[in-house]
C-alpha cells in the first residue's frame, strides 16, 4: 500500500474536517497579557491551558528517545486514546470492521463496540502463534483496522517479523501493532518497518517499562500524514500541563533499561521457582513483564493469593489460554511473597 492509498482509508468526514483551533495554537508566545482563552487570570500557571510549546518539547524528547522524526510521533492520553482515535479516523460506524487477534488486549474490542464497528476476533493458534492465513480470511473490503499486539497481552509471546510483514503486505486496511511491552522483548521494536509501510501504526507507551502508568501518555508512531490526521481529531488539550512537565522531568531519570534488566532477571527467577510446584501444570514462557501459569482450579488459587494480599489476573475465560492466571513481575520482595504463598497453596 502506498502513501496515497492510506489517505483513501481515512473517513471522508475526517479528511474534510476543519479542526478546532485553540487560543494557544493561535498565539504561542509567553509575553503579554493573555486575554484570549477565557481562563482565570489568577493562579501559578495551571490557570492557563497547556502550551503548544510544552507539548512540542515532549514530542522532541520522545522522538530523540525513539530515533524518529518529530512528525512521525503522536502523543495520546495513554495508548488507549490512540486505539480509540484509530477507530474514529479510519472506521465508518455501522459499515466498516476491525480484525484483531484473540486473546489480546481488551480495549481493541471495547473501542470497536463504542464506535459501532464490527470486531472480528481471530483466535491465535493453540501454541499462541499468529494466525496469518485466518486473519486474511477474516478480512474484506470493509476491514479498515487490524490490531496485533506483540508481545501479546495476555499470552506474553512475540510474533515473528515475517508474519507481520505478510499482514502489512496483504491486509486491506491499516495495521496497528501494539508494542506496549516491546521494551521487555528480546525482539525489540519493529518501528523500522515504518520506513517501508505507510499502512503501519505502532503504539507504544510510557506506562510499562518506563514506569509511568499514572501519567497517561501513549505514543503512536506512524507516517506523518497519519500523525497529522490523529492530531486533527484528538481533544485540543488531551494531555495536561502537569503531565507534560512531569514526563519531561522524569523521562531522563527513569533508568528504564536497568529496571527492565532487573524485571527480566526476576521474571526468570520466579518462573523457575514456580515450575517446581505441582499445583501449577505449566509456567509459560514470556517475552514481557508478565507470564501465564496454568493450574487446574485458577479461581481457587486466585482467591488463595487474594487472601494473602496478592492480586493477580484470572485469564481463564479464554479457550486458548486454558485455566490460567496472569502474573505481573513485581519487586524481588513482592515476588518472594508470591513464591511463598504459592508454595503454601501447593501443600494444601
Ligand atoms: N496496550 C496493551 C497491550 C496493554 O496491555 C495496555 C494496558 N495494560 C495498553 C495498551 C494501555 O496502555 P496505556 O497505559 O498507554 O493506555
Amino acid at each position: 500500500m502506498n502513501k496515497t492509498d492510506i489517505m483513501r482509508l481515512v473517513r471522508a468526514n475526517i479528511c474534510s474536517l476543519e479542526p478546532y483551533s485553540t487560543a494557544r495554537d493561535e498565539y504561542q508566545g509567553s509575553v503579554g497579557i493573555l486575554m484570549d482563552a477565557n481562563e482565570s487570570p489568577f493562579g501559578d500557571g495551571l490557570n492557563r491551558y497547556p502550551s503548544t510549546g510544552l507539548r512540542g518539547r515532549l514530542i522532541g524528547t520522545m522522538s530523540e528517545i525513539k530515533g524518529m522524526a518529530p512528525g512521525q510521533l503522536f502523543l495520546g492520553n495513554g495508548s488507549d486514546e490512540c486505539i480509540d482515535l484509530c477507530y474514529r479516523v479510519f472506521c465508518r460506524p455501522g459499515i466498516d470492521n476491525a480484525v484483531m487477534i484473540s486473546p489480546s488486549y481488551g480495549m481493541y474490542k471495547v473501542c470497536a463496540d463504542v464506535n459501532d464497528i464490527e470486531a472480528r476476533q481471530v483466535m491465535l493458534g493453540k501454541d499462541f502463534s499468529l494466525p496469518v492465513a485466518d486473519i486474511l480470511a477474516a478480512s474484506d473490503a470493509e476491514s479498515r483496522l487490524l490490531f496485533i499486539c506483540s508481545p501479546n497481552n495476555p499470552t506474553a509471546n512475540s510474533f515473528p517479523e515475517s508474519g507481520i510483514r505478510t499482514l502489512l503486505d496483504k491486509f486491506p486496511g491499516m495495521v496497528v501493532l501494539d508494542e506496549a511491552y516491546a521494551d521487555f522483548s528480546v525482539r525489540g521494536s519493529l518501528k523500522s518497518l515504518l520506513e517501508e509501510y505507510p499502512n503501519l501504526i505502532i503504539l507504544q507507551t510510557i506506562s510499562k517499562a518506563w514506569g509511568m502508568a499514572g501519567l497517561r501518555i501513549g505514543l503512536a508512531l506512524a507516517d506523518p500524514q497519519v500523525v497529522s490526521i490523529l492530531n486533527k481529531v484528538r481533544y485540543p488539550y488531551n494531555i495536561g500541563t502537569d503531565t507534560l512537565s512531569l514526563a519531561l522531568k522524569l523521562l531522563p531519570e527513569a533508568r528504564m533499561e536497568s529496571r527492565v534488566k532487573e524485571i527480566l532477571k526476576e521474571r526468570e527467577r520466579v518462573r523457575e521457582a514456580l515450575s517446581e510446584f505441582t499445583c501449577l501444570k505449566e509456567v509459560l514462557p514470556s517475552d514481557a513483564n508478565f507470564f501465564l501459569v496454568r493450574t487446574e482450579k485458577p479461581r481457587a488459587l486466585y482467591d488463595f493469593l487474594l487472601g494473602r494480599g496478592i492480586i493477580v489476573r484470572d485469564r481463564s475465560s479464554n479457550p486458548i489460554c486454558g485455566p490460567a492466571l496472569r502474573i505481573t513481575v513485581g519487586t524481588a520482595e513482592e515476588n518472594d511473597r508470591l513464591i511463598k504463598a504459592i508454595s503454601e497453596y501447593d501443600t494444601i
